[in-house]
């Protein structure tokens, strides 16, 4: 039986691309720079690049926004002036925050359940999301990797959450949009993972549980 559920946030609960996408438009078009598909491209792949870098302890979550500035800006481009390029991109960015329209009703019906967030990000960042989006209540704590030291797909992050929690990994669903950071490596942890595939193109594998919207969460979890 399930007792809690340990949740993803970015393209999970809050809507990630779509606000990333605004946000980096805004920021090249305020400068002049072409602000195409071919520019999305290559932000979305600078962005892939870097964060992986953090999620493996390789850089700081401030050292990756600062590696993806310095490649608009050229490699001898100060801190400094790193942090204010990247801080208008989260102006435009910010102003584009949007849950995803089944998260808060979703939530607010698992009242049954225990609820936390176990995300590779910081819990500044993640708590003022959340905030802003009317969701922070919701959650027991949040469980970021800058804090706890321990990035998913390590089965570490999982277990330091349910520790937190207080409960075994067996009586936690992990809910997330990446099949292999969020569901297979749940499972793997012990947990039961649930890939939340909100634009599905591919079929998910024969022994993973999944879902194509928040409002079947329920209804799998009374399965569980
Ligand atoms: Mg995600």
């Amino acid at each position: 039986m399930i007792k809690a559920v340990l949740w993803d946030v970015d393209d999970t609960l809050f809507d990630h691309t779509t606000a990333d996408r605004h946000g980096i438009i805004g920021h090249l078009t305020e400068q002049g720079l072409p602000a195409d598909t071919a520019a999305l491209t290559r932000w979305r792949a600078l962005t892939e690049a870097a964060y992986a870098r953090f999620e493996t302890g390789e850089l700081t979550f401030q050292e990756q926004r600062r590696e993806r500035a310095r490649a608009y800006l050229g490699p001898r481009t100060t801190d400094a002036e790193a942090d204010a390029w990247f801080a208008r991109y989260l102006t435009h960015f910010e102003a584009a925050w949007t849950a995803f329209p089944d998260a808060a009703p979703t939530l607010t019906t698992l009242t049954a359940h225990r609820h936390a967030v176990l995300s590779n990000s910081t819990t500044p960042l993640q708590h003022r999301k959340l905030t802003t989006l009317g969701l922070r209540h919701h959650f027991e704590f949040l469980a970021c990797s800058d804090e706890t030291g321990h990035a998913k797909p390590d089965p570490a992050a999982f277990h330091h959450a349910a520790r937190t929690l207080g409960l075994p990994p067996h009586h936690i669903a992990y809910v997330g949009d990446r099949l292999d950071l969020d569901a297979q490596a749940a499972t793997a942890a012990g947990l039961h993972g649930i890939w939340l595939n909100r634009t599905p193109t591919t079929t998910p594998p024969p022994d993973t549980h999944h879902i194509t919207t928040l409002f079947t969460l329920p209804d799998l979890l009374k399965t569980l």
